[in-house]
């Protein structure tokens, strides 16, 4: 059975993205819907919170590029791989050559000018990514290392992972929590995935941010669907919005109210289901939801 591949955004955090990806895997998984919950937010992945997935089952390294490495044993300290470094990632210690780890790009320069062949190049662990299997679904995480930048292609990475494990368990759904922005990561997310939920708030950087999600879905010819967050908070904005919608032909899924006992079940390590009320706007969000995907 071919699976579907959901993807939720929101532009900027705090958004309540993650908290309905969370809420959306929850209520599959309740009714035995196989889905994969896959966080793609590298930088700061935090789903597993939300679904409380408490053991990670398997972990990997996650290779991205090279650094170099100066065998200490060959270097004669001539100085030449200093001197064509443009990243200043070497230095020279009481005539002993270093790597500083986090400039070096792994552009091979100082290996081909060294006249004593005293460079390699390693393979450069730029994070790691987890799986674990909970209670009715399966997450899909990752980590990327300090001072990295390869944040797109280990969503890439995690994605492949997700797909692969809904191939082989013939799970029917993957929703995949989206990193933050319009940047690379995103557009790794968001490429090939059957529909981009884009969670907005009322505000305007909230509608800034939807402008940019919505033009971004287009580009990559993807179906995308709207979700208002804490309606009723403030700034009104209602008509940008719906001229903004309708611009895009994106219809408006849910209009959740702004609550104060959302953040207060979060902070308990609850998710939206434990607030009065909003289960059955959960409900029907995913009804609508099945509708678009089918
Ligand atoms: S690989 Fe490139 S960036 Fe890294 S130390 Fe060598 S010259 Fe500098
Ligand atoms: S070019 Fe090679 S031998 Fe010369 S300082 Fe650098 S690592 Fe050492």
């Amino acid at each position: 059975m071919p699976f579907k591949e959901l993807l939720v955004v929101s532009g900027k955090g705090g958004t309540g993205k993650t908290t309905l990806a969370g809420a959306l895997v929850e209520i599959y998984r309740r009714s035995n819907h196989g889905v994969i919950a896959v966080d793609a937010d590298v930088d700061a992945a935090n789903l597993a919170l939300i679904l409380n997935t408490e053991s990670v089952d398997d972990e990997n390294e996650f290779i991205g590029g090279e650094r170099a490495l100066v065998d200490e044993q060959n270097c004669t300290g001539c100085g030449e791989c200093l001197k064509h470094c443009r990243f200043e990632a070497l230095i020279s210690v009481n005539g002993v050559v270093e790597v500083d780890e986090i400039a070096c790009v792994g552009c091979r320069v100082c290996r081909q000018v060294c006249p004593a062949g005293a460079i390699e190049m390693r393979p450069n662990i730029a994070g790691r990514w987890f799986c674990a299997v909970g209670d009715g679904y399966e997450l899909v995480h990752a980590e990327l290392g300090i001072a990295q930048s390869n944040s797109g292609k280990l969503v890439a990475r995690v994605r492949r992972e997700a797909r692969r494990r809904a191939e082989e368990a013939d799970t029917p759904l993957i929703v995949i929590d989206g990193p933050p922005g319009i940047g690379c990561p995103v557009h790794a997310a968001m490429a090939g995935v059957d529909l981009v939920l884009a969670v907005t708030e009322p505000s305007p950087s909230g509608l800034h941010d939807l402008q940019r999600l919505l033009e971004t879905a287009r580009h990559f010819s993807r179906p995308v669907a709207v979700i208002l967050n804490k309606a009723g908070l403030g700034y009104g904005g209602g008509r940008e919005l719906e001229a903004l919608i309708e611009e895009h032909q994106a219809p408006l899924l849910a209009r959740l109210p702004f609550d104060r006992a959302v953040p207060a079940a979060l902070a308990r390590g609850e998710g939206l289901s434990a607030v009065p009320g909003f289960v059955e706007r959960v409900a029907a969000l995913r009804l609508a939801v099945d509708e678009l995907l089918a």
